[in-house]
């Protein structure tokens, strides 16, 4: 039987507090201060791991804090400091480009606004949406490829598009709901729903997913098959998580934060 336009939705409000409670503590991965430094953190995000490039950005920030000093960088030493988070070329080029941006045009800050935000150079609806959400707290959704893969798995959505996934997804939820939405979806599929073995014997949210059965279903061999903070092994760092513990401090008591 099809379900009901009113069933889909409460079937997946009812997924989106259970991932809250599986992860109390999802927020953006990514380490920043400021919106600037949020910015900068997305740009250099894309086709790489949160974990790399927050292993740089100490020592890029540290070199350039702001838009004024990094529109003034030089392009060998911002590649250089952002080569290992690959393309590095077209990532310090897309740097150079949107620090002199947010001098010229926005007086060095961030702007809180979609249109402004999307007209920087390397700057997508994706990035716009990170920032305007976590540096400004507006409410956005942030449709990556777990977001995706998820949407579609979790019947949200069936478009592959990354905007009309955005549409349907957002019709699901109240506007208020969509970045913690966002950053919950992107945890559970980083953890659990992984693209080519999601555990779903060790799913917290598998009585209410259409698609259990696509991956490992003995609760076992799943939960060999998770990671980061819910991986075999590392259970007092998951404790830790769920006691608050910034990344920070738990990158000083020397935990991994990878997956
Ligand atoms: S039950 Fe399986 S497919 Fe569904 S969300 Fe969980 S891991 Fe993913």
């Amino acid at each position: 039987m099809r379900e009901t336009p009113l069933a889909r939705t409460r079937r997946v409000r009812k997924i989106n507090r259970e991932l809250g409670r599986a992860y109390p503590y999802a927020v953006a991965e990514l380490d920043f201060e400021n919106a600037f430094e949020l910015l900068v953190a997305t740009v250099l995000s894309a086709q790489t791991t949160d974990v790399r490039v927050n292993s740089i950005t100490p020592e890029l920030f540290r070199r350039f804090p702001d838009a004024q000093a990094m529109a003034l960088a030089d392009e060998r030493e911002l590649q250089d400091l952002i080569r290992s988070t690959g393309f590095y070329k077209a990532k310090a080029s897309s740097l150079l480009g949107l620090s002199q941006a947010l001098v010229a045009e926005h007086e060095g800050e961030v702007p809180a606004r979609l249109d402004a935000l999307v007209k920087l150079p390397g700057v997508g609806r994706k990035t716009a949406f990170v920032v305007l959400g976590n540096a400004f707290g507006r409410p956005g959704l942030t449709v990556d490829t777990h977001f995706g893969r998820l949407a579609r798995r979790l019947e949200m959505t069936t478009e592959e598009d990354p905007v009309k996934v955005e549409k349907d997804v957002a019709a699901l939820f109240e506007p208020r709901d969509w970045t913690m939405l966002s950053h919950r979806l992107i945890f559970h599929g980083r953890r659990v729903c992984h693209s080519r073995k999601p555990a779903c014997g060790a799913c917290p949210i598998a009585k209410w997913c259409p698609s259990f059965g696509i991956g490992e279903t003995d609760p076992a061999e799943a939960h060999q098959l998770l990671k980061y903070e819910l991986a075999p092994g590392r259970e007092d760092l998951a404790e830790k998580m769920r006691a608050g513990y910034t990344r920070r401090q738990l990158r000083a008591e020397g935990y991994s934060l990878g997956a």
